[in-house]
C-alpha cells in the first residue's frame, strides 16, 4: 500500500501561526521534504520535533522528486514544506504534487498561511475576482510582455516581489496600467513590522524614491475600470449604412455589417437606414 504526501503550510513570520494539525502531521509523517532544511531545522527545533529531512528545492527538484516518488510509494507518508507559507504556491512542489497526481498518490494540502491570501484580505481591494501573477521576470522585457497581458484586466491582481525589484517592478507596472492606478504595498505581514501603503503606482514609485523598500512585499493591484460602452444612436447605424453602399456595398450587406460593427440588432440598422 502506497503512503502519501501532505503539503504543510509553516508560518509567513509569526511562529504562532503553525496549527494544530501542522503540528501533528509533521510529527506524525515518516520524513519532511523540504526547500531549505536549514529554515525547516529552525521551525523543527522551535516544536521540538526530531525527524529525517530530505531537500527539495528548484535545482534537484528533477532528481529528488523521484527518490520521494519511491519512497511514497513503498508505503512511507512525506509532508512537504516550503521556506514559509504554503507549498507549491511560487514554491518548489508543485511538481511534485503533479508527480503524485501521476502516480495515483493521495496528496492532502492542510490549509493555513499564505502571503498572497492574506495580503489580499487586508488590502481594501476588491477581494471577489483576483488572478495570482506570481513573480515577475526580472528581465524588463519579459516583464512588461507579462504586465500587457494584464493592461485590460479588470480583477484585482496580486504579485509576489523582492525588496531589490520592487521599484522597476513599480515602474513598468506604471507604464502599462498608468500611474494612478490603486495599489496596496503588503510588507512583513505577520511580522513585527507588517504595514500595508495603500496609493497608486505614481505615489509608490515616489514614496521609494525617497526610502529604499525594505522586507518582503506582495503587490494588490486594482484591475483596470471597465470599459465604457457607448451606445450607438439610430443616425449612427444610417450614417455607417450609407458610408458603406457609398463605398459599394450592397444595402442588405451593409445593414449586416453595421448591425455587427455598432452591436446593434439588424432590424434596428433596417429602420434607421429607411427612415434616412
Ligand atoms: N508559498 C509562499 C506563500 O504562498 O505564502 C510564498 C513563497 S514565495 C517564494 C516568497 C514570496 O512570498 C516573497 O517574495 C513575498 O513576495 C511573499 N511573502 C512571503 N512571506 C511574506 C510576508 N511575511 N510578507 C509579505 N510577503 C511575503
Amino acid at each position: 500500500m502506497s503512503g502519501m504526501l501532505y503539503l504543510v503550510p509553516t508560518p509567513i513570520g509569526n511562529l504562532g501561526d503553525i496549527s494544530i494539525r501542522c503540528r501533528q502531521t509533521l510529527e506524525q509523517a515518516d520524513f519532511i521534504a523540504a526547500e531549505d532544511t536549514r529554515v525547516t531545522l529552525k521551525l523543527l527545533n522551535h516544536l521540538g520535533i526530531k525527524k529525517s529531512l530530505v531537500s527539495y528545492y528548484e535545482h534537484n527538484k528533477a532528481q529528488k522528486g523521484n527518490v520521494i516518488l519511491d519512497r511514497i510509494l513503498a508505503g512511507e507518508t512525506c509532508a512537504l514544506v516550503s521556506d514559509a507559507g504554503s507549498p507549491a504556491i511560487s514554491d518548489p512542489g508543485e511538481d511534485l504534487v503533479k508527480q503524485c497526481a501521476e502516480a495515483g498518490i493521495t496528496v492532502c494540502a492542510i490549509p493555513g498561511p499564505c502571503a498572497l491570501i492574506t495580503a489580499l484580505s487586508i488590502s481594501g481591494q476588491s477581494t471577489g475576482r483576483f488572478c495570482f501573477e506570481g513573480f515577475l521576470s526580472t528581465a524588463k522585457k519579459s516583464r512588461r510582455e507579462h504586465l500587457l497581458c494584464l493592461e485590460k484586466e479588470q480583477r484585482t491582481m496580486i504579485f509576489y516581489e523582492a525588496p531589490h525589484k520592487l521599484v522597476a517592478t513599480l515602474e513598468s507596472m506604471a507604464e502599462v496600467f498608468g500611474a494612478d492606478r490603486p495599489i496596496s504595498l503588503c510588507r512583513e505581514l505577520s511580522k513585527l513590522h507588517e504595514e500595508v501603503i495603500r496609493t497608486t503606482l505614481g505615489g509608490a514609485l515616489e514614496l521609494y524614491a525617497q526610502q529604499a523598500p525594505k522586507g518582503e512585499f506582495v503587490l494588490v493591484v486594482a484591475g483596470a475600470a471597465p470599459e465604457e460602452k457607448i451606445e450607438a444612436t439610430a443616425q449612427d447605424a444610417a450614417s455607417r449604412v450609407k458610408e458603406l453602399v457609398a463605398g459599394g456595398m450592397s444595402r442588405k450587406d451593409a445593414i449586416k455589417q453595421t448591425a455587427k460593427e455598432l452591436d446593434l440588432p439588424k432590424n434596428v440598422v433596417y429602420d434607421a437606414a429607411l427612415a434616412e
